[in-house]
């Protein structure tokens, strides 16, 4: 098992790269030694395997041995829009979107979301989410960090989500369409899916016209049971990696997971 660690594209094309401050650190904590082989990463989809030569109290030196061929990233790219929730939950939620495979966060601040950001907070707060993507995409091997972005209002949102192909909207009110016979509806697999679930207090009736009106936006439910917020976005992001991404399944086994 390769530890893996994330530096700069320019360090990747070295034949040295030095790992310093957080990165000696987490070597240290680890309990590496001069001679073990680690994974270093771009966090841009690039990974190589590397061999530690030296560790001195403030850097050590690993050499780059070659390029890996890594499976880690899925074959569909699920952009998650989550209004905020209270507060460690979006934490979480980054925490274990990346492991799930997602491809980009927003956090959207909607009618009923309870925390208040103040002006000026919001890229300190994304800046935390970030890291945590980091963390995590390293706990899991993953050769990209998802990138995470400042809050964006709810009206902020929309035009983004207007250049989204599929758009799964989990409704705690609807009562109709469900998610399973909606993906099954689709023939093949669509290249990217947006996904955006409410807050505590759920998604206003205002906000739901607004949504229904961009095409490829379909109002979903999960079930019967209303699953709290910070789960909601973790089990739509699961059921689509299970569908169409690499969630429970070897790459390249069947039409599902090309
Ligand atoms: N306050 C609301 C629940 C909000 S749950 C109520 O009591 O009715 C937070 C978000 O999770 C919702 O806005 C929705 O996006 C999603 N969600 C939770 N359970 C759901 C379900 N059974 N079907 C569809 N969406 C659900």
């Amino acid at each position: 098992m390769s530890y893996y660690f994330f530096v700069s594209g320019e360090e990747l094309q070295q034949e040295v790269v030095f790992l310093k401050d957080k990165n000696r650190q987490h070597l240290k904590s680890l309990r590496l030694a001069e001679g073990d082989l680690i994974v270093l990463s771009d966090g841009e989809g690039k990974a190589c395997t590397a061999r530690i030569v030296s560790i001195d109290p403030r850097a050590a030196e690993a050499k780059i041995i070659g390029e890996l061929e890594t499976e880690t990233e899925p074959p569909l790219s699920v952009n998650l829009f989550v209004a905020i929730p209270k507060a460690d939950k979006m934490e979480r939620i980054v925490r274990h979107a990346v492991e799930l495979g997602v491809n980009k966060i927003y956090p959207v601040i909607s009618d009923r979301t309870i925390v208040r950001i103040p002006k000026g907070k919001g890229r300190e707060k994304s800046e935390r989410w970030q890291r945590i993507a980091l963390s995590a995409a390293a706990q899991c091997r993953r050769s990209y960090i998802p990138a995470v972005s400042e809050p964006l209002h709810f009206a902020q949102m929309l035009p983004v989500l207007e250049g989204e192909e599929l758009i799964i909207i989990p409704y705690e009110e609807e009562k109709e369409q469900f998610i399973r016979p909606l993906l099954d509806g689709f023939k093949g697999r669509p290249a990217s899916v947006a996904v955006f679930t409410g807050p505590e207090g759920g998604i206003s009736p205002l906000e739901m016209e607004k949504l229904k009106e961009i095409p490829g936006a379909y109002p979903v439910s999960l079930g019967n049971r209303i699953l709290r917020a910070e789960t909601a976005p973790l089990a739509v992001l699961s059921i689509l990696m299970f569908r169409w991404g690499d969630l429970g399944n070897k790459r390249g086994c069947c039409h599902h997971c090309l």
